[in-house]
């Protein structure tokens, strides 16, 4: 996101710097890449990016039946996500910003004339002023919470790895308390005999995947695993406060990510794309005080706060069920068709949740269904409540 965000304030000619700790972009990932076509067109990259164009998707229950969701067009796009990254660093490189590599942000330090950042590159240490920073260091970065913005304390934990396989040629996504608690899994087709299998989890992502990883192979779907496993986290709730003076955040630093599947770039890329806007105006207006930032917040949670929240609550729900109580929607679901009637209405997109969980819980037979769940929940934890 801050190669993004770097893109759009240097195209209008402002001198940016983007400081990045590893050695060159897209160094390091544990994202498969998985975008919507909005997305996508936001993205505008070229087709060298692109691993697979997915148009339908098994979703497994528990026990391993499935319901298999099609549409006609593309819906999704599985993208290299370092190519990405260094796509995205390159057009920014092309509009005028200066990168440093292998440089690591120690501190952060404002005044009331400036913001210094202070850092640690191979030549020893360096320090940045500028009028304005943007704060884009992903889930887990220290700044947000030593600069008084708090810190994320609803996460989940992922795992990722490249598999080869044959005939891999559908999304497959895996649910079940023993596959990952309280998420789900997946198999993502990233060329003829090749895929990404990763999963997100509450927390041991390493047992998980090794067991996913053993599994299938038992069921034939990959015949090997092709490269490490790599590790990461989600954020899953937003930040309280992602502006302060002279100070924006975004990204996951800011916990602009879907909580139902941990899908993190579009909603990331939407608030980059705000926070350059809101940017710009600060210099227009010579003023980088936290009141004239505070436009950022506002204009990102009037696009994205209450499908957070609503999608925050079904996560929530979701990760208290058991194997049993999944196998149940999952039944409901599919002896009634909802998931056909869903596919059916234009409400359903791959990004936005909120009005597919509103109108799956309307339908009355789930209805019935998750309310008897959810008076259940409630008598065991006490926190699950319809808001
Ligand atoms: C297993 C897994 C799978 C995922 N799959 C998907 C998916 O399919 N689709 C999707 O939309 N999202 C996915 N996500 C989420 C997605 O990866 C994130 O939402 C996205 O990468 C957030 O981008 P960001 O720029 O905010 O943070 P990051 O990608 O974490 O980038 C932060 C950058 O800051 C740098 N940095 C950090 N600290 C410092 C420092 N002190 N000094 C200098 N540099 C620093 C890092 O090196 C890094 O380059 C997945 C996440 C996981 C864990």
């Amino acid at each position: 996101m801050g190669s993004y965000t770097a893109n759009r304030l240097a195209g209008q000619g402002l001198h940016v710097c983007v400081i990045e700790k590893n050695a060159r972009a897209g160094q390091k990932s544990s994202c498969t890449g998985i975008v919507s076509r909005d997305c996508f067109k936001l993205l505008s990259v070229d087709t060298g990016v692109v691993q697979w164009q997915a148009r339908s998707a098994k979703i497994f229950s528990p026990s391993g039946k499935y319901i298999r969701v099609e549409r006609e067009t593309t819906q999704a796009y599985v993208l290299d996500r370092p190519a990405l990254d260094r796509h995205i660093a390159k057009q920014a490189q092309e509009s005028g910003a200066e990168f440093h590599f292998s440089t690591f942000v120690s501190g952060i330090r404002k005044d009331a004339k400036s913001v210094r950042v202070q850092a640690a590159a191979q030549s020893g240490p360096v320090s940045f002023e500028s009028r304005l920073v943007v704060i884009a260091s992903g889930f887990g970065t220290s700044f947000t919470k030593s600069l008084g913005l708090g810190q994320i304390n609803d996460y989940a934990q992922g795992a990722q790895v490249e598999v080869a396989g044959n005939g891999i040629e559908e999304v497959e996504v895996y649910s079940g308390t023993d596959i990952a608690p309280g998420f789900f899994a997946w198999l993502a087709p990233a060329g003829t005999s090749y895929a990404k299998a990763g999963l997100l989890c509450r927390s041991n992502p390493g047992s998980y995947i090794t067991a996913l990883l053993e599994r299938l192979k038992q069921q034939g779907k990959i015949e090997a695993v092709s490269g490490d496993i790599s590790y990461g986290a989600v954020p899953l709730k937003p930040l309280a406060r992602t502006y302060a003076d002279r100070m924006i955040v975004v990204g996951d630093a800011a916990g602009q990510v879907k909580p139902t599947t941990g899908g993190g770039i579009y909603f990331g890329l939407l608030c980059a794309g705000l926070a350059a806007e809101t940017i710009c105006d600060a210099l227009k207006n010579g003023n980088f005080s936290a009141r004239e930032l505070s436009v950022y917040q506002k204009k990102w949670h009037n696009v994205l706060k209450h499908e957070l929240a609503i999608d925050y609550w079904a996560h929530r729900f979701y990760r208290k069920l058991n194997n049993r109580q999944i196998e149940q929607i999952f039944d409901i679901i599919e002896s009634h068709g909802i998931h056909e009637s869903l596919l059916a209405s234009p409400d359903v997109t791959f990004d936005w949740h909120s009005n597919v969980i509103l109108d799956a819980i309307k339908h009355h037979s789930l209805q019935k269904s998750l309310a008897k769940l959810n008076s259940r929940l409630a008598g065991r934890s006490g926190n699950v409540r319809h808001r």
